[in-house]
């Protein structure tokens, strides 16, 4: 393996994980050329589908991975909880992007939280929490709250997404629901966290060491699910600075080559404290495929290939982002053509076949001078999506 001869067009690149990260990954990798490689468990994958090859394997057959592995020049993941002796599996047979170790740091809310911790990042209070007592004890330590905030939120340490394994505790009562939902599972208690607004900086990272960004992303979530992204987030300039500087202090701590988004609280008193970070694309920097020179997605490609980051401008001022999540099939086919009269509009799907609600389907992006326009946009697109004049889902 030469690591550093840069992989280039037609070379086949492998993606671990078949969601529409790695869908998104696939497209901008077909646009230049490359020839993907996806393997998932589940046959016609999002990313699968439009991919020139789709191995339908478990992440613990090993024997697949490396067979997997073998027949590409670099293996990358579009999902961190891919287990990272998968990704050493991989590595054994070919060039791994990002690096395992930054899957194990990452994958574990714990040890993501001490390493930021430990390189002097800002983060809420936490402890590990196992039973009802340390949940107690943890309690004790960071404060109850008045009655008008909750205190803490407890999550499960390994495999917790879109809130999925995560408890407010706002409530003596709560505790011990808290304590059930983890089911036996390794859990953290972290401090309730009052923000003004959640922003993210999606940050990218070179084989040389080069270090490219999007600037930061407002974030705004719906039932702990991210529900609309806006660039650029309308904050102070100094605190953008800020969060990007703590995004390239990240990717250079864990000696990041490709993506890495970190999501960030910005504190009613005016501080960031970083909630988590994902080696890989994110959702909120979807937007950049419409709005900037070089995609995520792209950008992901070219640094796991090692080849020079592309230019991250904005083509217009500001773009937004709304996610389409499952529940708006509910009445049946979402109203497309209508969606698509708004202008700046653009729609993406991602061939998922079961409209499940609370499941990301799709997201639609749009430009604008300002930032508020580009947000009328795509929610008025949105809204449009649920109007009459609907299909039938059959
Ligand atoms: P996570 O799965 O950690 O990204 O959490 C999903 C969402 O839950 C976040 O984007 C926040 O809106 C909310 N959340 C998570 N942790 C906290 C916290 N410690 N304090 C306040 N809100 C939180």
């Amino acid at each position: 393996m030469n690591e550093s001869a840069p992989i280039v067009p037609d070379a086949a690149i492998g993606i671990l994980g078949g969601g529409q990260l790695g869908r998104m990954l696939a497209l901008a990798a077909k646009q230049m050329g490359y020839r993907v490689h996806v393997l998932t468990p589940d046959l016609d994958s999002p990313a699968g589908q439009v991919s020139d090859l789709e191995i339908v394997a478990a992440y613990y057959d090993h024997d697949k991975i490396r067979l997997f592995a073998a027949g590409v020049k670099v293996v990358t993941f579009e999902f961190e909880n891919v287990p990272s002796g998968t990704a050493a599996a991989a590595a054994e047979e070919t060039i791994v992007r990002p690096k395992h170790s930054v899957l194990h740091t990452t994958q574990n809310r714990l040890r993501e939280k001490r390493f930021l911790k430990g390189i002097g990042v800002p983060v809420t209070p936490f402890f590990p929490v196992h039973s009802l007592e340390d949940i107690e004890r943890a309690l004790e330590e960071i404060g109850r709250k008045d009655q008008k905030e909750p205190w803490a939120v407890v999550k499960t340490v390994v495999s917790g997404y879109d809130g999925h394994g995560q408890y407010t505790i706002a409530a003596e009562e709560d505790i011990e629901i808290a304590f059930k939902g983890l089911a036996g599972r390794e859990g953290i208690l972290e401090g309730f966290v009052t923000f003004e607004k959640e922003i993210s900086v999606v940050g990218a990272r070179g084989v040389d060491g080069s270090f490219a960004h999007w600037g930061a992303i407002e974030n705004i979530h719906s039932r702990h699910i991210l529900d609309l992204s806006v660039a650029p987030a309308r904050i102070d300039a100094s605190v953008a600075n800020d969060a990007v500087d703590l995004t390239r202090t990240i990717l250079e701590a864990l000696d990041v080559v490709g993506v890495l988004c970190v999501e960030m609280f910005l504190t009613t008193d005016g501080q960031l404290l970083v909630n988590e970070i994902a080696p890989r694309p994110h959702n909120s920097g979807h937007l950049t495929i419409d709005a900037c020179m070089t995609s995520q997605f792209e950008q992901q490609l070219r640094g796991v290939c090692g080849l020079p980051l592309g230019p991250t401008d904005f083509l217009r001022p500001a773009a937004a982002m709304a996610n389409l999540l499952g529940d708006l099939w509910e009445g049946g086919e979402p109203d497309f053509a209508s969606a698509l009269t708004v202008p700046d509009v653009r729609l993406h799907l991602y061939g998922k076949a079961n409209a499940r609600p609370g499941r990301k389907m799709g997201h639609l992006s749009a430009v604008g001078s300002t930032v508020e326009e580009a947000r009328e946009k795509v929610l008025t697109a949105r809204s449009k999506l649920a109007s009459k004049g609907r299909g039938s889902s059959s």
